[in-house]
């Protein structure tokens, strides 16, 4: 493609929407993916089994926003879907989060109202006015009990630290209940693409102006890409500037190694996600993907999930070491003019999904549409 207008690195969420926008006021996109598909870590595909599988992992629609909620419909139908997950702790099956069940199963407790639960987590939680980190966040909402048997091993599985060595906003992320709702997230749109996400993504680059290079890491080929009017950038901020700042710390990443396994057998587990939050096991959960939309098929595919150091970067991992290091990219990359950068990967932050479309959202509002009543008569 010759004159290219906008040059966005990662086919993931936040470069997928920005070349959907762009697209949109006639300009012309190029994407440049390092991998052989769009979608980011959401991409799925049906596997040998005939079933819906997500490749990096399952991924779960869930927002409060509505213009993000907005811009998702038009791209596909959505179906409705309450995440549930269950943890196997001391060989019983708990809810996760924590609510009124999972403490009558742990503890042999006889809890039935909101007032005796609230109780029970007051007289258990240890008080922290701020959590500084992770440990004082979950001692904070449940106490030591609950934090021994549901959150210390996990995250330690999860992020090769104890919670203490993490922000507390990675620990936050899941919430305490005093009665027995059992969804995994309480936000107001809870939803699946029917035909998955690599179908939707599919659908929002679905413009003319729009151009997807595979396969391509930009750093092998940036020399024959200029005269761009601007560059969004979705991949890891360090990559981007040479990792010039990581010579004696590196910015730290987690990532995960799927182990997939077929069964010929109706189900394999009752739920979607199993969580082994204990020392006896050395992955985090199992993910029987048939369970999302409740797909037939006869036989089944699970999938463990094992965190780990080295792979492709899926999480950063937030705490005040790495936000140290962040800071100093983030003041290079705050000086380039034209450049943005953009997502999970580059602004090093653990967005979840909906925060990730919205930013992409914002970004373009925000640069190209200076009334916002405008913005959103526009989506
Ligand atoms: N977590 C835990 N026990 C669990 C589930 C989660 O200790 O059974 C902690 C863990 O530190 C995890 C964090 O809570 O990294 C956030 O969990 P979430 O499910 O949001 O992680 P994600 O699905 O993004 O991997």
């Amino acid at each position: 493609m010759k004159n290219i207008d906008i040059l966005i690195i990662g086919a993931g969420i936040s470069g997928t929407v920005l070349a959907e926008r762009y697209a949109s006021l006639g300009k012309k996109v190029l994407i440049i993916e390092k991998r052989d598909h769009i979608a980011g870590n959401c991409y799925d595909y049906i596997d040998e089994n005939g079933i819906l599988v997500s490749k990096y992992g399952a991924h779960l629609f869930h927002t409060n926003e509505e213009s993000v909620w907005h811009y998702v419909q038009k791209f596909s139908e959505w179906y409705p879907w309450e995440h549930k997950v269950v943890a196997r702790v001391d060989d019983k099956t708990v809810p996760i989060p924590v609510n009124i069940t999972t403490v009558n199963t742990l503890f042999g407790e006889n809890i039935t109202s909101e007032e005796d639960m609230q109780s029970w987590l007051e007289n258990n939680r240890k008080p922290f006015e701020k959590p500084a980190n992770g440990e004082e966040a979950v001692l904070n909402r449940v106490g030591e009990k609950l934090y021994e048997k549901m959150f210390k091993h996990y995250t330690k599985k999860q992020w090769d630290k104890f919670p203490a060595e993490l922000d507390a906003s990675v620990l936050e992320r899941i919430p305490v209940r005093n009665n027995y709702d059992d969804r995994y997230f309480s936000d107001k749109y809870q939803a699946l693409p029917k035909g998955g996400y690599t179908q939707l993504f599919d659908r929002i680059l679905a413009n003319n102006n729009i151009e997807v290079l595979l396969n391509t890491d930009y750093f092998d080929v940036m020399n024959e890409y200029s005269g761009f009017e601007k560059l969004f950038y979705t991949g890891p901020v360090d990559r981007f500037f040479g990792f010039k700042h990581s010579m004696d710390e590196k910015l730290e990443y987690r990532s995960i190694n799927f182990v997939s396994e077929t069964f010929e057998q109706e189900y394999f587990q009752e739920n979607s996600v199993v969580n082994y939050p204990g020392m006896e096991v050395d992955f985090t959960r199992i993910i029987e993907y048939k369970h999302f939309g409740n797909q037939k098929s006869e036989k089944t595919t699970v999938v463990k999930e094992f965190t780990v150091d080295e792979g492709e970067p899926y999480y950063p991992v937030p705490n005040p070491r790495n936000q140290k290091i962040y800071d100093k990219y983030k003041e290079e990359a705050d000086k380039l003019t034209h450049v943005y950068f953009v997502g999970r990967l580059a602004n090093y932050k653990y967005f979840n999904m909906d925060q990730a479309f919205k930013n992409a959202l914002d970004l373009f509002a925000s640069l190209e549409e200076k009334d916002s009543e405008n913005y959103k008569a526009v989506i």
